[in-house]
């Protein structure tokens, strides 16, 4: 009946649906996307108090079962159900969002909503229970990863509810959470692109020193070619004994973070690290 491929695990304890809902804080002015609303539980919950749903949902046959829920209702008029693959959909203006998420595409869901303007107020989302946890984790956590530090850049992260696999119908084969983030308005200036270039290095091999990290050839290589390509482009004259060993021990040197393990490092230390390395005319992508 239901199609694993798109993760459909129906929630389908009331009271999970109601405290999601709860914890979103809807005002009755508010626009809220939901994504993946399957057969509507959450979606008739949400629709008590906010004044629009935007639903996305991939599956025809759901979205026609949820048509058919709010037929000739007054709840009709107040949601639009998109058809298709949200990651690939042009999203509406929406205040917050809720979703129960498909869990095959928790990270591209979170970097489209981060991505997406104007910033919304806050995101209401399951997720399995071990990928809730990374996004929360910090500095030193076992769980802390690149995932923790590019979206923790971009957002406040909360762990906010766990719920386990029998609230679902079928139930998922791993237990899940409900997370709450909240964007930071005004964003950070940095270039996601360029911070998770860095970040995707150091996290290699997170619990070895940055000093260690750095001295591997294959990062130098692309460092000292991005350099060049760098310079070239913005007509900056090649120092002719330039050595990119010399000045990526120097930026790690002056920030203080040779012997710092990225494991241990928060998102600030990234960005002053970041920073520095862009001084020195040093990109990461
Ligand atoms: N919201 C419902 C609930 O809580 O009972 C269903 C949640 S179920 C975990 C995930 C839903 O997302 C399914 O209805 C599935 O068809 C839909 N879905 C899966 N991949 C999707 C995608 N890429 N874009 C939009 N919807 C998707």
């Amino acid at each position: 009946l239901f199609n694993k491929n798109l993760g459909q695990h129906i929630l389908k304890n009331p009271l999970v649906s109601q405290s999601i809902v709860e914890k979103a804080g809807l005002k009755n002015t508010d626009t809220v996307l939901e994504v993946g609303p399957g057969t509507g539980n959450l979606t008739m919950r949400i629709l008590e108090t906010a004044k629009k749903v935007v639903a996305v949902e991939m599956d025809p046959r759901l979205a026609a079962e949820l048509i058919k829920r709010v037929l000739g209702k007054p709840e009709q008029k107040r949601l639009n159900i998109m058809v298709g693959d949200v990651i690939k959909t042009e999203l509406p203006y929406f205040d917050v969002c809720i979703s129960n998420t498909p869990y095959q595409i928790s990270s591209p869901l979170i970097f489209k909503l981060l991505e997406h303007r104007p910033l919304f107020r806050c995101a209401i989302l399951m997720f399995q229970r071990e990928f809730a946890l990374r996004l929360v984790a910090k500095p030193g956590d076992s769980l802390y990863c690149r995932l923790s530090v590019n979206v923790q850049l971009f957002a406040k992260v909360y762990h906010i509810m766990k719920v386990g696999k029998n609230n679902f119908k079928p139930p998922p084969q791993v237990e899940s959470s409900v997370v709450r983030i909240e964007p930071l308005n005004p964003p950070p200036t940095v270039s996601a692109k360029e911070f998770d270039g860095m970040i995707r290095i150091l996290f290699s091999r997170k619990n070895k020193t940055l000093a260690a990290n750095f001295k591997n050839k294959s990062v130098l290589d692309i460092l000292e070619n991005n350099y060049k390509t760098y310079c070239s482009t913005n007509e900056i004259m090649i120092d002719k004994d330039f050595d990119i060993k010399q000045v990526v021990h120097n930026v790690l040197d002056s920030t203080g973070f040779l012997e710092s393990r990225a494991a241990k490092m928060d998102v600030d230390d990234f960005l002053k690290l970041l920073y520095t390395f862009n001084q020195a005319n040093i990109h990461f992508c």
